[in-house]
């Protein structure tokens, strides 16, 4: 029985979990300088506790100025961002402090299939992302194929457009 008490109230636009860390997620791949493609993740633990996070990014410690970032195939892979770009999950597998075993994903691209490798060799329970752009190409075929036969799940989540407007009101009165 609640009291009657002014304090009492209902909290309204209340943040879950599953949108707090897409947002996280999204929030790592701004850090990414890939002009074309930015893509952020971060893994988190069954007590919502984050573990880890990535961006996509050239490779740790190398001079980056001497690298290309164009995507032009028709130049030799040596003069082509694919070359040497670490994907976001890679980076966040590689760095990561902890055991990922049934760690949640969250990741504004659906994993390719070199991610999807490793996720599943890091026992990972399940992956949501935002994007699916390369859905029916080889490589997000047999990501799938992987997630299914390693028994990972996987979901869209797209932050509402509720949200959004909360989070645009929320900054403009934190700026006042
Ligand atoms: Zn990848």
């Amino acid at each position: 029985m609640v009291e009657k008490n002014l304090n009492y109230f209902e909290v309204k636009n209340h943040v879950t979990w599953d949108e707090y860390f897409i947002l996280q997620a999204i929030m790592a791949s701004f850090k990414s300088k890939d002009p074309a493609t930015k893509v952020g993740c971060v893994f988190v633990d069954q007590n919502n506790h984050q573990l880890t996070m990535g961006y996509n990014g050239f490779v740790a410690g190398i001079d980056e100025t001497k690298l290309p970032w164009g995507k032009d195939k028709s130049q030799p892979l040596e003069h082509q961002k694919y070359g040497y770009v670490v994907h976001s999950e890679a980076n966040a597998i590689l760095h990561s402090p902890t055991s990922l075993v049934n760690s949640r994903c969250y990741v504004t691209l659906f994993p390719c299939h070199e991610c999807a490798k490793l996720l599943a060799s890091s026992k990972v329970s399940e992956v949501i992302y935002i994007s699916d752009k390369h859905n029916g190409t080889e490589s997000n075929t047999i990501s799938k194929k992987i997630f299914d036969l390693a028994g990972i799940k996987y979901r869209q989540l797209i932050p509402s457009q509720e949200l959004i407007e909360n989070m645009t009101k929320h900054f403009t009165a934190s700026c006042e």
